[in-house]
Order: structure tokens, then C-alpha cells, then sequence
């Protein structure tokens, strides 16, 4: 499996690049703030009881997307590898994410952040809420304070991956296409590179 963590504030291009990474090397998708939107969608009590929060821009509990995650990882078993996207937003999540992989005899490859200023983001944020009816893009208080809290409590978690060395970040500025090649060219190089990795990774689970 190759997995790969997609990594930055809201409005960095996660969800554009992510399409296209997963037309280009066929690895299931998951976005934590996606399954959040579908529980809300189905009336669910957890739908309900994150709304709430993500029409805030605060993060929902930890216990509930590491449980969403746990779901969607056992459900995919037969995965060639997954993007996740909005997840790990903590650094206990990214613990989680570690131990759960780790029982599919699996690991993380390379985190991959989206660098983006604030100004920008707000600006393709409020641009998107034209559009994409959620709450939590309509207004520039709460758009901030999604970014507060990406500095605050989610920045934080590269430091994680970076002391894996499994950390890389560019600039999300700019074509979207000269994004995703340099996306790719780091992708393509972990691959090269981990062919002998995951192997050994399986037998320390294993063991
Ligand atoms: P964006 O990154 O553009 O803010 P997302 O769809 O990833 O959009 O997330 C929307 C909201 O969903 C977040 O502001 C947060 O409330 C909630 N959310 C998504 N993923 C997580 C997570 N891993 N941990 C906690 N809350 C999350």
C-alpha cells in the first residue's frame, strides 16, 4: 500500500490535487471533512453534533474522526493505498492513524503540504462559499478562525511526519497542474525509493 498524508490550511487545494492523484495513481480517497458532510447529510447524532462545530471552524472531537477512519480503512482493505486529506489534523490523530495502519501491516509514505498564505486562502475560501453552500465558507470571521485553529493545533503535526522524515512542503501557489507534477515527482520518488520499505515495515508488524 502507498499512502499518502495531504497537508495544509483550509483553502490550500487538498481536494483539487486529491482528484487528481487519485485519476493518476489509484488510491482511495479519504477526507475526513467529506464523511463529516455526509453524516450531516444522512441526520445522523454525529452529523448533528459536528455541524455544529464545522460551521464554526472548530475541530471536531478526535474520538470521532479517528472512528471514521477506522471504518473506512477496514471497509477498504483491498486499497492499492489511500489519500488522506483533513486528517490527521492532530498530533493524536496522526499517532492513530500510525497504529492503525500499522494493524493493516501498512504505514504512512510522505505528508505533502500545500503551502499557502492567509490573505489567499480567505480570498479562495469566500470565493468557493459562492458556490459550495457551506457555512463555514460564508463569512471571513469563521474562515479566520479555521486558519487560527490550522496554526494553533493542526500546524503542528508536520513536525510529527518531519521527524519520520517523511515530510515535504510547496508552494500551493500557482498553476494547478505545476502543482500536481511536483506532488507527483515526490510521490514517484517515494515510490522508487520505499519498493523495499514496506516490506520491512510489514515484518516489524508482524513480529
Ligand atoms: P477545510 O480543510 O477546507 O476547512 P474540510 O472539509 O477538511 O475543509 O473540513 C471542514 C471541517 O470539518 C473542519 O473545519 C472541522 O470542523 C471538521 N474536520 C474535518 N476533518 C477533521 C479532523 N481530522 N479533525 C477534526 N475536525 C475535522
Amino acid at each position: 500500500m502507498h499512502n499518502i498524508v495531504l497537508f495544509g490550511p483550509p483553502g490550500a487545494g487538498k481536494g483539487t490535487q486529491s482528484q487528481k492523484l487519485i485519476a493518476k495513481y489509484h488510491l482511495v480517497h479519504l477526507s475526513t471533512g467529506d464523511l463529516l458532510r455526509a453524516q450531516i447529510v444522512e441526520g445522523t447524532p454525529l452529523g448533528l453534533t459536528a455541524k455544529k462545530l464545522m460551521d464554526e471552524g472548530l475541530l471536531v472531537p478526535d474520538e470521532v474522526v479517528i472512528g471514521m477512519i477506522g471504518s473506512a480503512l477496514h471497509n477498504n482493505r483491498q486499497a492499492a493505498g489511500f489519500i488522506f486529506d483533513g486528517f490527521p489534523r492532530t498530533t493524536t490523530q496522526a499517532e492513530s492513524l500510525d497504529r492503525l495502519l500499522a494493524e493493516h501491516g501498512t504505514s504512512v509514505a510522505c505528508m505533502i503540504a500545500l503551502e499557502v498564505g492567509e490573505e489567499e486562502l480567505v480570498t479562495r475560501l469566500l470565493g468557493r462559499g459562492k458556490t459550495s453552500g457551506r457555512p463555514d465558507d460564508q463569512d471571513e470571521i469563521r474562515i479566520r478562525r479555521r486558519v487560527t485553529v490550522y496554526n494553533t493545533e493542526t500546524a503542528q503535526v508536520a513536525g510529527y511526519y518531519a521527524a519520520q522524515h517523511k515530510f515535504h512542503a510547496l508552494n500551493g501557489i500557482g498553476e494547478v497542474d505545476a502543482i500536481f507534477q511536483h506532488i507527483s515527482s515526490i510521490i514517484d520518488q517515494h515510490q522508487a525509493a520505499g519498493s523495499e520499505a514496506p516490506a520491512a515495515a510489514t515484518r516489524e508488524v508482524k513480529a
